[in-house]
């Protein structure tokens, strides 16, 4: 009962019909068609058991992103690989380290585990390898970090993450959660410090720039000695045939990804900036969402009331300790003009 149950992005507003989402980092284009197509096809299989090893799956990540078909685990979202990284890693008297804006679930599964959670600050809303280095003990089984980070949206470059990993304990597992690596141009979220390391593993998720959120697929890559561990804690039938194959259409259209990812950068800039301008600033932001600071907690919730009022939804970020954010996802145009449209029209009411 100590653990507190996870917040969601709330999807609706009582007596309003017409509501803008933008509090989960969803999609706004949703999946691709050939990913539909691919689902409405395995209703006629519904009967049969899914496979077990997820080889098909696997071997279209690993021909996609260039990697060792073995060293692949899949499971429910991502969110799964970090259950099964703390219940096979991390116990009673273990400590888990997570930072100061870092996702949830990582606490969370700590928590589950019977591990004991350390929260290690962060400098401007961004990852502090020094921070986390001076944080570990003979305890530290592992430490997580998303890279780009949710929900601040900053990155740390490859050479800080390298330090990072350079002075981590052997002991101690680095968690490279890369929900939002494909939004990063040229990232491989991590995939080649994990080649070249014993206590390295990438999680990704087909929950975002695939805009599956509602399937429930992600995945893992690491060394094949912590993989062969991750295997035996994971369920056989963890995901269905619908979700495998779904999720291997969605990878395998990389045109409609391209066309994602550029709709995401030119409405991502268009949104910080026309925000900027009405006295809503934000970080540089290399995932599909911005972080809005307000003047303070009391502006970020007042402004949360009128957006809500105007059907729109974003995320209050307080359990994030960051009470005077909010944090917007990037939606499709005619999404990001109404945001901007309403938070200027808050911004001018106040005045
Ligand atoms: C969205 C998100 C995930 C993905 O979760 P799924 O379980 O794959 O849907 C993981 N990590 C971070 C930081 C996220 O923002």
């Amino acid at each position: 009962m100590q653990i507190a149950l996870y917040q969601g992005g709330q999807s609706k507003i009582e007596g309003v019909a017409d509501v803008v989402k933008l509090s989960s980092n969803e999609n706004p284009f949703g999946p691709s068609d050939k990913a539909k197509e691919a689902f409405a096809r395995c209703a006629h299989q519904l009967h049969r058991y899914p496979s077990t090893d997820h080889l098909s799956l696997r071997t279209a990540i690993a021909e996609v992103h260039g990697l060792d078909v073995d060293k692949i685990i899949c499971g429910v979202g991502s969110d799964e690989i970090i259950t099964f990284l703390c219940q096979a890693y991390a116990g009673p008297g273990d400590e888990v380290i997570h930072t100061e804006h870092g996702f949830s679930m990582y606490r969370i599964s700590t928590l589950a585990a019977g591990a004991t959670p350390v929260e290690v600050p962060e400098v401007d809303r961004t990852v502090d390898v020094d921070a986390i280095l001076a944080a570990c003990t003979e305890r530290t089984k592992l430490v997580f970090i998303a890279n780009p980070a949710n929900p601040t949206g900053t990155f740390v470059t490859g050479d800080e993450i390298t330090r990072l990993a350079d002075g981590l304990p052997a002991h101690t597992i680095l968690v490279l959660d890369g929900a939002y690596a494909e939004y990063v141009d040229g990232f491989d979220g991590g995939a080649a410090m994990v080649e070249a390391r014993e206590n390295v593993v990438m999680t990704r998720t087909f929950s975002k720039v695939y805009g599956l959120g509602g399937l429930r697929i992600g995945w893992g890559y690491g060394p094949q000695a912590i993989i062969d561990v991750l295997n035996r804690v994971r369920g056989p039938f963890n995901l269905s045939d619908a979700q495998l194959d779904t999720a291997e259409a969605a990878l395998r259209d990389r045109e409609y990804l391209e066309k994602c990812l550029s709709e995401n950068a030119r409405l991502r800039l268009w949104l910080s900036e026309a925000l900027a301008e009405v006295g809503v600033p934000s970080d540089v932001s290399y995932t599909n969402f911005i972080l809005a600071r307000f003047q303070s907690a009391d502006e970020a919730d007042a402004c949360d009331a009128y957006l809500k009022q105007n059907g729109l939804i974003v995320r209050r970020v307080a359990g994030y300790k960051l009470p005077d954010c909010l944090r917007i996802t990037v939606g499709d145009e005619a999404s990001c003009r109404r945001i901007v449209h309403a938070i200027r029209g808050f911004k001018e009411a106040k005045e």
